[in-house]
Order: structure tokens, then C-alpha cells, then sequence
């Protein structure tokens, strides 16, 4: 099936040529034609699938009649990564066209997106903490919506989301088109969708979801302290040229960008922690391969889209098996090929025998046959918690000691305490007006 015969307005036509979209893909081919035809619409589908422009095409298309000025459609979305993505997305689809989208998200200022709400920009696409914020203040009223697009539910359910969800259909008008996109279907989100969605079309909801086809899985079985090492190892075999590597926390994603960098691998890390600006240039710089290798922990890592990404390497067993899924799908989107390696120490086997399971699928085991698996661990990626605190318990007691060291051999050797309070004198005025002022 060609895009013409989707009947789209011929400047999204122009744009999807020019973006080199020859044929929509199952799920743009199921949920545009209804999307267009105004229903509401359930489709279980997840990341790589198309997914983005099958909501953002049919609204295009049915914002391209309207008067501007107000925003008629609102997605939203788990993170920040995705929805800077979805934007993008909006407004290079919508190029030949006067309509353009906004993001609304936490970590930036609030200012440009107060103005996003005051000019009535066509489309916001927000997460739902900071839409929240600003729905305390009167500019942000969207009176005028007719589109409400949930993107990634079950995310938004894995990351506590659901109230704020709940919150924010307060907002919109009951009169609107929702359109409903989720991986998968967790009984929580079902019941939302029974709440929101009205008669609506359902697109693939009874299959399991699955990584995408096209998608090469293997898992190296490696002791847990050998996995930088292995990674090294098939980065500088040329296995990979370049690689997503998703990693449990964001220690371990810090500890593993430096080993890579000090092993003279161009990587970048992209957490949490990190501020929304190294996030965006962590991420263009991979991008635009300044980097080879992007460290990431899952919820960064969520929505980023880099086109025709070649591998994915799981450096630890997602603990959940739609995490797995979630995850390879960063690889061979839109149908191009990908590669997805998963380190799995013996520790991980239960975990890895879930995500079988999950796919209905054994995974091969793959042994690097140059790697030496008995070597002396470089060093340990992670210090465990209790070790660390541990750490830092002796560092302060140390510094301590030294503290009432210093002062005691300041003050002659007498005790360390009164001398040392004793002998600031801005110290002992502060004392005497506090003491007056209580004695008042
Ligand atoms: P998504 O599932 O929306 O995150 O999209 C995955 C990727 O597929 C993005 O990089 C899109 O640019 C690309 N894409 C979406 N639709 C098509 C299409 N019909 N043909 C080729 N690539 C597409």
C-alpha cells in the first residue's frame, strides 16, 4: 500500500517523500483511515513500530482546515527524550504545512512554554508532571482541544504516572478524539482505557508484544565483573561500530563511560541525574556519531530514536521482561536490521529465563572465542551500596579526628571543644544576641 491511498492532504504527502516514508507501516496502515475518520482509536503498539506518525498524520491532516491561534491537540508522553522527539517529529512532517507542535517538559524553563499555551501553538506534547504545573496558572486553559493522544501508556504506568494522568482529563474537554497508544496492556491501563476511550477502534491488542522482526538477539553469557571488559572487547573487534547500551543504574552508567573513554572509545552517558542540556547534547553528539557509544539507564533512554541504530547491548538483564522489548526496540526501526547483545552473569539467568519466556523464544548463546573469560577483573563497575556508605562513614570520622587534632594543637593541647568555640569571637557575639533575644 502506497501513502496516497491513505487520502492525506498532499503537503504531508510532499513531506513524507521527502523523508523517504515510501509506504506506511502496519500500524500507520491500521489507524490513520479511522483516525481520519474521526474515532477514537486503541492500538497496541511500541516504539520502532511507526507509532508517532500514525498519530501525528491524522491530525495534521485534520488540523490543516482549522482556524490557527489555538491548540487543538494535545499528546502525552512519559519523558522528555520522547516527547523533544515527537515534536520533532510534528514539525518535520508538518514542514510544508503552517502548523508546528511544542514541547512542554520538566528540567527547562517554564517561560517559552507559557508562551507555547498563551499563542495557542497547534500541538503540545507534554509530560504530565509539568503540564500539571502548568495547568495551576490561567494561561493554560485548552478549551479549544479535539485531540488527546496518550503515548506509551504503560510506561506512564510503570513510572507512577497514572494519578497525574487521571488529573490532567480534568483539563480537556470530554468532547474530543483520543487516540491510546501503549506496548502493551496491563490490566490498570485497560481499565483507563474503558474510562476514555469511547467506542474505539482496537488495532492489535491481542498480540504479545515482541520485539520487532528484523532483529538479530544473542546473549553472552560473562561473569559480572568481565562485562566492560567483553563490551571493549566487540567495540574494538569492530563487531560494533556503534552502540546503545542500557546499563541498571546510573552509577554503573558513569562507571562504564569513563572505562570507555579511558579505553579511548568516544561515549557519552544519558541519566537521570544529568541535567536536560547534557541529556540533549549527549544525545545529538551520538547522533551525530561525535560519540560510539551512548550509556543509558531505561527511563532516559525511553523514545530515543536514532535512526538506523545497529546495536543495543544490554549490559545488565532488564529485570523486567517489556523493559527487554522496550529496549531492543531502540534497534531496527522501521524495519531496518539491528543487532541486540545481552551480558547476562550467572546471577541474571532467572531474569533472562522470564524474557525468554515473555517472547516465547530461547535467545542463542554466543561466547567470544578471542575473550579471555578467566582474566583478572579491571576493576569493578559498581561498589556496592554498603560499601560506599561504609566509605564515606570512615572519610568523615577521619576528617573528624583530624578536625579535633588541628584544634587541640592550636589551643595548647587543652580540650578541643570550648577552646575552639571559645576562640571565634563572631562566634560568641552571635550567642549573646541569640541569648537576649530569649531573655526578652
Ligand atoms: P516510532 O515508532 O514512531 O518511534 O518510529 C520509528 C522510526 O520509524 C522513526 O525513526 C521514524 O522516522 C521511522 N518511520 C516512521 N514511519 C515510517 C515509514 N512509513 N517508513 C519509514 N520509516 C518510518
Amino acid at each position: 500500500m502506497a501513502f496516497t491511498s491513505l487520502q492525506l492532504h498532499p503537503s504531508l504527502l510532499r513531506a513524507l517523500k521527502e523523508l523517504g516514508y515510501t509506504r506506511p507501516t502496519p500500524i500507520q496502515t491500521d489507524s490513520i483511515p479511522p483516525a481520519l475518520a474521526g474515532r477514537d482509536v486503541l492500538a497496541c503498539a511500541m516504539t520502532g513500530s511507526g507509532k508517532t506518525a500514525a498519530f501525528v498524520l491524522p491530525i495534521l491532516h485534520k488540523l490543516m482546515d482549522k482556524p490557527r491561534g489555538k491548540t487543538r491537540a494535545l499528546v502525552i508522553t512519559p519523558t522528555r527524550e520522547l516527547a523533544a522527539q515527537i515534536v520533532e517529529a510534528i514539525n518535520s512532517l508538518a514542514v510544508h504545512t503552517p502548523l508546528s507542535g511544542a514541547s512542554v517538559y520538566g528540567g527547562v524553563g517554564m517561560g517559552p512554554q507559557e508562551h507555547a499555551f498563551r499563542s495557542g501553538v497547534d500541538i503540545i506534547v507534554a509530560t504530565p508532571g509539568r503540564l500539571l504545573d502548568h495547568f495551576r496558572m490561567p494561561y493554560a486553559k485548552l478549551d479549544a482541544l479535539e485531540f488527546l493522544v496518550f503515548d506509551e501508556a504503560d510506561r506512564m504506568l510503570d513510572m507512577g504516572f497514572l494519578p497525574d494522568i487521571r488529573r490532567i482529563i480534568k483539563h480537556v474537554p470530554a468532547k474530543r478524539q483520543t487516540l491510546f497508544f501503549s506496548a502493551t496492556m496491563p490490566p490498570p491501563i485497560a481499565q483507563l482505557t474503558r474510562e476514555m476511550l469511547k467506542n474505539p477502534v482496537t488495532i492489535n491488542v491481542e498480540r504479545q508484544a515482541a520485539p520487532a522482526t528484523g532483529i538479530t538477539q544473542a546473549v553472552y553469557p560473562v561473569g559480572q565483573e568481565l562485562k566492560s571488559a567483553l563490551l571493549l572487547a566487540l567495540l574494538k573487534r569492530g563487531d560494533m561500530k556503534e552502540a546503545l547500551v542500557f546499563t541498571r543504574t546510573k552509577h554503573r552508567a558513569n562507571r562504564l563511560a569513563e572505562y570507555l573513554v579511558k579505553a579511548g572509545i568516544s561515549a557519552e552517558r544519558i541519566h537521570g541525574n544529568r541535567s536536560q542540556s547534557a541529556r540533549t547534547a549527549a544525545l545529538a553528539g551520538f547522533k551525530d556519531g561525535t560519540y560510539r557509544v551512548l550509556v543509558a539507564t531505561d527511563i532516559a533512554a525511553r523514545g530515543i530514536d536514532v535512526e538506523a541504530l545497529g546495536h543495543v547491548v544490554n549490559l545488565d538483564v532488564p529485570a523486567v521482561p517489556e523493559d527487554y522489548i522496550h529496549r531492543v526496540g531502540r534497534t531496527a526501526r522501521a524495519e531496518l536490521k539491528g543487532e541486540a547483545y545481552t551480558f547476562v552473569a550467572p546471577d541474571e539467568e532467572s531474569d533472562l529465563r522470564a524474557i525468554e519466556k515473555a517472547i516465547s523464544k530461547r535467545l542463542p548463546r554466543v561466547t567470544v572465542p578471542d575473550f579471555d573469560y578467566s582474566a583478572k577483573p579491571a576493576g569493578r563497575l559498581e561498589i556496592p551500596i554498603g560499601e560506599r556508605i561504609a566509605k564515606i562513614r570512615a572519610e568523615k570520622a577521619g576528617q573528624r579526628a583530624r578536625a579535633a587534632e588541628k584544634a587541640k594543637r592550636r589551643d595548647g593541647g587543652g580540650p578541643a571543644r570550648p577552646a575552639a568555640s571559645g576562640s571565634s569571637s563572631s562566634g560568641s557575639s552571635r550567642r549573646g544576641s541569640r541569648g537576649g533575644g530569649r531573655s526578652r
